[in-house]
């Protein structure tokens, strides 16, 4: 196979020889997914005017050989980067972490790293996670006697068990498979339905796929068992068999009696007020979500279990605040984490191998446990930030390069404005044009 990100200057040339001419270039182009990928690249430079140095860009793949990636999803045209850092000061159980976050959004690695420093004063995080259990669901419509329905297949849970389980003998063998079988009722408008859920131990996968398989298999048993039509058999993401828990003790001396009085009201609004919860949700998988695209897991599956988790019984933040004897504040969460150490883009996306070896973990539980712990302290710090001086001082600060980029400052002017726009005070889009301006006007006055 070509190795494109070595022999980028042979595809180049390949996509200047390259001729569109003829072809159909609007988006429904059909037949896009069977070409190669200098031929895709080469379609879309043309159809939307790439210069070369974009090209490069787009197949700059960093570690992630172009290769891979073609291979990883469909219709690849790239790669795109995100920054990889690594939060520091955590100590969960007892054990130091140093914990890489993947994000495009300044300071969640550094307060997180902050949240774990105050944290560790008072000994770190404690966590824990259940046993890896998601849940499968068969739809089965079509039924006429929904108790009827349940007793069949009651009665025959052993062999459903085995059916599924013959289908993944590695994790079968590893002590996974299917553990139990729940059956519900839903009434719908189109009727009642019999969902039937199984309860597969998934081990150190996050085990959709496994849980998909599985549920595909026993589908025909159990349309022969019920007479019913099995309809959706897929994974459900409110994993709530597999929920991660965390706390940590803030000292009142470490964090001020008024910052703790402030986050409790904080707390308290965002316990009655979705408006509020939405946006300190997200502040928790900023933390989150940051370690599961490091480390190559799906963020997308952890985001939906986790919202409608804190949706049971009407929404509600994930973490939660009190006080203790003393006066300290103990903050806890709990959030269903569906993470893996195999599988998905674990083991295919060389910097997921590499941040899951600077995690130095021995199982899936332990990585819940990590991101349970840092998105309580993202949780945290942004309370703490907002209640102490507002979130916009410390967060400009750090974006300030960003908007130095923004506008248009290159080089060693982006650090220089960025440090001026934070001595004035004023870290806005149009003070940075204008220090742009100044900064090149001097630059020509140099030469
Ligand atoms: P997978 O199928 O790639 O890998 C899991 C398999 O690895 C297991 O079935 C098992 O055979 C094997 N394995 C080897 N060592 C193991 C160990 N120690 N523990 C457990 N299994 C081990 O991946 P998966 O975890 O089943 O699925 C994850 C992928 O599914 C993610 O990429 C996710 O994006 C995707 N996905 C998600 C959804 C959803 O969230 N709704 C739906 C479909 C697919």
């Amino acid at each position: 196979m070509l190795k494109y990100v070595n022999y980028k200057e042979r595809l180049l040339m390949k996509f200047e020889l390259h001729s569109v001419d003829g072809v159909s270039v609007k988006s429904d182009f059909s037949g896009f997914h069977k070409l190669k990928l200098n031929e895709r690249l080469a379609i879309i430079k043309k159809l939307k005017k790439l210069s070369s140095k974009e090209v490069a860009e787009l197949i700059n793949s960093g570690s992630l050989d172009m290769d891979i990636a073609d291979i990883m999803i469909e219709n690849v045209i790239g790669v795109t980067h995100i920054p990889l850092g690594v939060a520091m000061n955590f100590r969960i159980n007892g054990k130091d972490y140093v914990i890489p976050m993947a994000i495009e959004e300044p300071s969640v690695v550094a307060a997180a790293s902050h949240s774990a420093k105050l944290a560790r004063a008072n000994g770190g995080f404690t966590a824990d996670a259940d046993e890896p259990i998601m849940i499968g669901q068969i739809q089965l419509v079509g039924v006429k006697d929904y108790e009827k329905v349940k007793g069949i297949i009651m009665s025959k849970r052993d062999n459903i068990i085995k059916t599924a389980n013959g289908k993944d003998s590695v994790m079968f063998n590893l002590g996974g498979g299917v553990k139990d079988i729940e059956v519900r009722k839903v009434e719908t408008e189109r009727g009642t339905m019999t969902i039937v859920h199984l309860l597969v131990d998934v081990r150190d996968a996050m085990g959709a796929n496994s849980v998909n398989t599985m549920c595909e298999t026993v589908s025909p048993y159990l349309e022969e068992l019920t007479g019913t039509k099995a309809r959706l058999r897929i994974l459900s993401n409110l994993a709530i068999y597999r929920k991660a828990r965390a706390t940590a003790t803030w000292r009142k001396e470490d964090i001020d009696e008024d910052v703790i009085e402030g986050i409790l009201d904080a707390y308290h609004l965002a316990l009655n007020d979705p408006f509020r919860c939405a946006t300190n949700n997200k502040g928790i998988m900023n933390g989150i979500d940051a370690v599961l695209i490091a480390t190559g897991n799906d963020f997308r599956a952890a985001e939906a279990g986790a919202h409608s988790y804190a949706s049971l019984g009407g929404y509600k933040p994930l973490a939660e605040y009190k006080k203790d004897k003393k006066g300290n504040l103990i903050g806890s969460i709990e959030v269903p984490l569906p993470v893996g150490l195999v599988g998905g883009a674990t083991k295919t996306n060389p910097i997921a191998r590499i941040a899951l070896k600077i995690l130095d973990i021995k199982s899936a539980k332990e990585l819940a446990c990590i991101a349970a712990c840092v998105g309580l302290a993202n949780n945290f710090a942004a309370l703490r930030a907002m209640i102490k001086e507002g979130i916009q001082k410390g967060h400009m600060k750090l974006h300030a390069k960003n908007i130095a980029i923004m506008a248009g400052a290159q080089g060693n002017d982006i650090y220089e404005i960025a440090a001026r726009m934070i001595q004035e005070g004023n870290i806005s889009v149009s003070r940075a044009i204008e220090l742009v301006k100044l900064y090149r006007k001097a630059t020509r006055k140099r030469h």
